[in-house]
């Protein structure tokens, strides 16, 4: 096995962490290159690991150029923007970081979900524009206690959402590929039976193709005129077309949303609307959380480079 530690950095770290690497390693920052193909070009034969981040990923136009590449490290939890299953095929390991993001993406959820229903962007907006002194009291809102939350994907984003949205004294339910035997709350096995059931759709599955649009105008009927969507999982779960006619037309009550097809170009469209809370996917965006994320990176790669065993494989 050859000895370099040559690393591809498609999408870092944080700063502080790249600079500790590249002490102890050589880093190949496509990230700033301003001719990726000349570098790419040098560096090819040498490089044993990318460095990505979720959002970014790697093409696998730019696998198939690296021959020796045996690792892909990912900051961040969802991998739908890496082919797995064309890594695998090639012998190639991909790791994430999952569960240092838990807490901070749970509690976004829940941030959303009371932000929407309460209509706090609203009520910021009514102080400070000075409707309150005019025009006194701001419109009621509705309570989140006695609702009935669904969430899809009931994994370890979905359990902490569900434990934290318990004490609100909300009904539990949730929709999965399969049922889980260690969960006290009642399994739908039909999206459309939860949506029928549920106040408040909370998606914390993962994006990619098997989710791509399961949230469409079918589960948003079902979901119904006083119905919620919150989305902390990925803005590809939700036909985003059909959300929008469904927040415009009242077909559904109001969205809490920190994903988005085409992030960061979000459809402008939901900036028109003051039933919806938009969050720009942050929900792991906190100083501590991050450098979790990025730590998780790190060791991952000195694992891996020091000939141990992957801390959090994918596959
Ligand atoms: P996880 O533990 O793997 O949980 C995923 C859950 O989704 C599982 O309960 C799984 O249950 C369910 N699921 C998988 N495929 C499904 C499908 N086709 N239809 C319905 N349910 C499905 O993952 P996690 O760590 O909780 O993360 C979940 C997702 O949250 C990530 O993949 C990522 O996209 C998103 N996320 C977003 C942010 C953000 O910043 N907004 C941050 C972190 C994560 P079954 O296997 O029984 O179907």
């Amino acid at each position: 096995m050859s000895e370099n530690r040559d690393v591809l950095v498609v999408s870092p770290a944080l700063p502080h962490q790249m600079e500790l690497l590249a002490q102890e390693y050589t880093l190949h920052r496509y990230d700033k290159s301003d001719d990726r193909d000349a570098l790419i070009a040098s560096v090819a034969e040498s490089v044993r690991l990318v460095m990505t981040t979720a959002g970014v990923g790697v093409s696998v136009e730019l696998m198939d150029k690296l021959p020796n590449l045996e690792v892909i490290t990912s900051f961040g939890v969802g991998y739908d923007s890496i082919d797995i299953a064309a890594c695998t095929k090639r012998g190639i390991r991909v790791t994430n970081t999952p569960d240092v993001l838990n807490d901070d993406v749970a509690d976004t959820a829940i941030m959303l979900m009371l932000a929407t229903l309460r209509r706090l962007v609203v009520g910021d907006q009514w102080a400070r524009s000075g409707n309150w002194s005019k025009n006194g009291a701001m419109p009621l809102t509705t309570t989140l206690h006695g609702k009935k939350v669904g969430i899809v994907g009931l994994g370890r984003i979905g359990k902490a959402i569900a434990s934290r949205a318990e004490p609100f004294g909300v009904g539990l339910g949730y929709f999965g590929r399969s049922q889980q035997d260690d969960v006290p709350y009642p399994y739908f096995d039909d999206l459309l039976k939860l949506a029928g059931w549920a106040d408040v759709l909370v998606l914390a599955c993962p994006g990619g193709e098997a989710t791509r649009n399961l949230i469409d105008m079918n589960v948003l009927r079902a979901l119904g005129p006083t119905g919620y969507v919150v989305n902390i999982a990925r803005g590809t779960v939700v036909d985003e077309p059909a959300l929008i006619t469904a927040l415009r037309d009242g077909i559904i009550a109001g969205a809490g949303l920190d994903v988005f097809h085409n992030e960061p170009h979000m459809n402008p469209s939901f900036a028109d609307f003051e039933n919806v809370v938009i969050y720009p996917h942050h929900a792991s965006g906190t100083v501590e959380t991050r450098n979790a994320m990025g730590q998780l990176v790190v060791d991952n790669l000195v694992a891996f480079f020091a000939g141990k065993p992957l801390i959090t494989p994918v596959n």
